[in-house]
């Protein structure tokens, strides 16, 4: 089910407010790589704010998703903890203006309508990592026999930087 919120009526009475969501994870279609259960939540917290250009609405969001290690394919909690301010105006930005202010800035389609799925899952992709890893130096697959080097050793690669070396040839010639 996709959260709508009415951004014009929530501000109607308050310059800003702060809203609570409990998120399906499943409901925030997010690729497959992303593993959660059908009943996983993702905490959302909001701050909303009126702003002459349009509303400045700052996520918080502190939780962990399941992902696969994109070195040892293991699954591992990923950890997302961020909070980011978002202006969302009906105005193009000038360019002076966003020298100015260092606010990121998106198009507010209806102000009525506000999409919250589609901006939990936005912000839930620009802060995963560009190399999703279950520690910083997870050693990976072996390209060879598949293992994972982290439980276990193998003697794959030394062998195989001997087999192109240029002395792997000699060698053959000696036998
Ligand atoms: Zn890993
Ligand atoms: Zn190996």
């Amino acid at each position: 089910m996709v959260i709508f919120l009415n951004l014009k009526e929530e501000l109607k009475k308050e310059p800003f407010k702060e809203l609570n969501f409990e998120i399906p994870v499943k409901d925030l279609d997010l690729p497959e790589n992303y593993i959660f259960s059908e009943s996983e939540k993702i905490p959302v917290h909001l701050h909303l704010l009126k702003d002459k250009d349009g509303y400045i609405i700052t996520i918080s969001i502190d939780t962990s998703i399941n992902m696969t290690c994109d070195r040892c394919l293991v699954e591992f909690p990923q950890k997302f903890a961020f909070s980011e301010s978002v202006l969302f105006t009906k105005k193009l930005p000038k360019h002076s203006e966003l020298s100015e202010e260092e606010l990121l800035t998106e198009y507010l389609e209806d102000e009525e309508k506000f999409n919250l799925n589609e901006f939990v899952r936005e912000e839930i992709l620009v802060n995963t990592p560009m190399k999703v890893l279950c520690k910083e130096d997870c050693k990976g697959l072996c390209p060879f026999c598949g293992i994972d080097k982290n439980i276990e050793s193998c003697d794959c690669e030394r062998k195989y930087l001997r087999e192109i070396s240029p002395f792997s040839k000699l060698q053959g010639l000696l036998k």
